[in-house]
């Protein structure tokens, strides 16, 4: 349920980037998130350093930029990905955000890409419920598996209507920055109290019971990123963690829900 991000990986030393993916994949961090926009193809550089000897092991995403998702664009993109991860599939590949090429083209493409054994499955990122049943009435049927999303303590957005279309709809849903993209509650704040107490009972930390939490419905996935090996340790040991109901609405208080925002929230 847990896997590791990418996104500025590439601004840490690359050997210390690639000790850190290795290490989280040793851990069971198998899932492996990164996009042609991170560090404008470097960070999928880093993974495919880092995959050497253990592609195997690995569930590989990478994403097209909406910019270059055309039937023809999305296959080019996919090629150049491909070569920068030193492989010849990635498990899933996905459409980072809608743009202004229209859905059609990007799903032939990855039908195409599919087909050739390419992409082993495709899905999608920062779509709403609309976005997602248009996208429903043109992809054949079960082959949409994921969206991407963003998701943590403070924007729990997509508890509205998000998580539930995809849990009907079997689409899995990854959460992105579940730790706020660096700007996790202070320990000092209420909110970070209530974490701390609950780490405390657990002899875990607050992140990992973000995670915990985060990942508590079984459609929902979740991939920090970390750049320090003592992070992904950290991470990866917070899928053996249970909460209980009385704990879950504890945070649930803590962090709550608010009203559903006219668009999806993403960053
Ligand atoms: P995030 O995972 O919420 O937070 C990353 C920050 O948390 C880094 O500063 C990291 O530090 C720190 N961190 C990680 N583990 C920690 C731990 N155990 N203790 C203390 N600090 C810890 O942020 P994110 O990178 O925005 O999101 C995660 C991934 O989601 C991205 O990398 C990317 O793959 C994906 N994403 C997708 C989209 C999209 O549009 N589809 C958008 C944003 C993100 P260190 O790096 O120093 O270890």
């Amino acid at each position: 349920m847990i896997g590791q991000g990418t996104w500025n990986i590439e601004k840490t030393s690359a050997p210390e980037a690639v000790k850190t993916l290795r290490r989280g994949i040793h851990l069971g961090m198998t899932h492996i998130d990164t996009a042609e926009m991170y560090g404008s193809g470097e960070a999928e550089g880093i993974v495919g350093e880092a995959l050497r000897g253990l592609r195997e092991r690995v569930f590989l995403v990478s994403k097209v930029l909406p910019g270059n998702a055309t039937e023809t664009g999305t296959i080019a993109a996919c090629e150049k990905s491909l070569a920068r991860l030193g492989t010849d599939r990635l498990d899933c590949y996905l459409l980072h955000w809608r743009g202004r090429h229209p859905l059609e083209g990007t799903v032939r493409a990855f039908e195409k890409l599919q087909a050739e054994g390419k992409i082993l499955s495709w899905g999608v990122s920062n779509f709403d419920v609309e976005d997602l049943e248009e996208l429903n009435r043109l992809a054949p049927r079960g082959r949409v598996v994921c969206n991407q999303v963003l998701y943590h303590l403070e924007e729990r957005a997509i508890e509205h209507a998000v998580i539930p279309w995809c849990e009907t709809h079997d689409v899995a849903v990854v959460a992105y920055s579940p730790f706020g993209s660096g700007s996790f509650p202070k320990p000092e704040s209420k909110c970070g109290r209530v974490l701390r107490q609950l780490a405390e009972a657990h002899g875990a930390n607050p992140r990992q019971i973000a995670l915990s939490f985060l990942t508590r419905r079984p459609a929902v996935f979740a991939i920090p990123k970390a750049a320090q090996a003592g992070h992904a340790a950290e991470n990866a040991s917070a899928g053996d963690l249970k909460l209980t109901p009385e704990e879950i609405s504890s945070i649930e208080a803590a962090f709550p829900l608010g009203r559903r925002p006219r668009s999806l929230p993403m960053i």
